[in-house]
C-alpha cells in the first residue's frame, strides 16, 4: 500500500536547548502540530499533496511566530517584502512570487500563478498586479506589525547589514515556513514562503521563490522545502541538488539530502537545512544548524514534533 507522509519546517538555526521559555517552545510545538494535522488530514481524505503543503504553508504563514505571511521581517524601508514557491511532481508544474507586499497567503498567491497564468515566476509590482486581477485583498501594515520583529530592525535599521530571522546568537535563525506532502496516488509537492532577511534591501531575492533552489518537486526523486542563509542556497542550487543526487547518482532520498546539507553547502559555509519525501512516502529532515523546527506525520503511524537536534 502507498504510504502517505508529510514534513513541515518553521526555519532552521541557532535554536539551544534550554534558552527559550517552556512557553514559547509550547506555543511553537502548538503551531506546528495544527499546520501539520490540517495537512495530513487532507492526505488522510484521499486529497492531492498539493493541497496538503498549501494547507499547512497557510497555517504557518497566518502564525506570528514564523517569519512568512503575518509573521514576515522588516525590509530596511520598514515595510514587508515576502516570497513564496510551490510545486507539484508529476506534471513539474511551478508558480512563485517575490518582493509581494500586503499578500496574506503569499503561498496561495504562488499556487495562482501556477494555475492561472502562463507563467511560473512574478516578482514586485507585476505580481501586485497580478494578485489585483486574482481578487486578492490587501492586508494594512498592521497586520503585520510585530513587536519582536520591528525591534530587531529598530537595532541595524541605520546600518548597511542585514540579518537572518531573530535568534539569541545574531544572525542565528530563519524563520522561513515551508511543507513536502506525499499522497496516497505517489504524487509528491512542495511550497516555501519567507518574509527573507530582516533590514534587506534592493529588492534584496532570497533562495525561497527559486525554482530547484530553495523548493523544488519531481515524482521521479523527490519534493524538497529549505530554509537557511539564501545566498549560499542559491550558489548550492540546494533543492534540485538533492533530486540530481537521486535521479543520476541513485542515492537514496536521505543519502542525497545528508550530502547536501552536511557536506557540499557546508563547503560554502551555507547554514540550513531542508524538509523532503519521496514517491514512496519516506521523509528526510537534515539541518546543519543547532536547530530546526519540524514535524512529521506518516500513514504508517510515526509522527514527532521536533525544535533541537
Ligand atoms: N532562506 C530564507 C531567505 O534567505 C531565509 C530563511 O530560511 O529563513 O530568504
Amino acid at each position: 500500500m502507498q504510504t502517505f507522509s508529510i514534513v513541515i519546517h518553521g526555519g532552521a538555526g541557532t535554536l539551544v536547548k534550554g534558552l527559550m521559555t517552556k512557553k514559547l517552545e509550547a506555543e511553537y510545538k502548538e503551531a506546528l502540530k495544527v499546520a501539520r494535522e490540517a495537512g495530513f488530514d487532507v492526505l488522510k481524505n484521499g486529497g492531492s499533496s498539493i493541497d496538503a503543503v498549501e494547507t499547512s504553508v497557510k497555517l504557518l504563514e497566518n502564525s506570528p511566530l514564523f517569519n512568512a505571511g503575518k509573521g514576515s521581517v522588516f525590509t530596511a524601508e520598514g515595510t514587508h517584502e515576502m516570497d513564496a514557491a510551490i510545486m507539484e511532481g508529476k506534471h513539474l508544474e511551478a508558480g512563485a512570487v517575490s518582493l509581494v507586499t500586503g499578500i496574506k497567503n503569499p503561498v496561495s498567491l504562488a499556487r495562482d500563478v501556477m494555475e492561472k497564468s502562463y507563467h511560473v515566476f512574478l516578482a514586485g509590482e507585476g505580481a501586485m498586479k497580478f494578485a489585483k486581477e486574482q481578487n486578492y485583498t490587501l492586508e494594512n501594515s498592521d497586520y503585520f506589525y510585530d513587536e519582536v520583529r520591528y525591534k530587531q530592525w529598530q537595532g541595524i535599521k541605520d546600518s548597511d547589514s542585514f540579518q537572518l530571522d531573530h535568534s539569541v546568537k545574531k544572525d542565528g535563525k530563519f524563520g522561513t515556513v515551508g511543507a513536502v506532502a506525499c499522497d496516497q496516488n505517489g504524487n509528491i509537492a512542495a511550497a516555501t514562503s519567507t518574509g527573507g532577511m530582516t533590514n534587506k534591501k534592493w529588492g534584496r531575492v532570497g533562495d525561497s521563490p527559486m525554482i530547484g533552489v530553495g523548493n523544488y518537486a519531481n515524482n521521479k526523486t523527490c519534493a524538497v522545502s529549505c530554509t537557511g542563509s539564501g545566498e549560499f542556497f542559491i550558489r548550492g542550487v540546494v533543492a534540485y541538488d538533492v533530486s540530481c543526487l537521486m535521479e543520476y547518482k541513485g542515492l537514496s532520498l536521505e543519502d542525497a539530502a545528508n550530502e547536501v546539507i552536511n557536506k557540499r553547502i557546508l563547503e560554502i559555509k551555507g547554514d540550513g537545512g531542508l524538509i523532503g519525501v519521496d514517491a514512496k512516502g519516506h521523509i528526510t529532515m537534515p539541518f546543519n544548524t543547532e536547530g530546526m523546527y519540524r514535524a512529521y506525520k506518516t500513514s504508517e503511524g510515526k509522527e514527532d514534533i521536533l525544535i533541537y537536534k
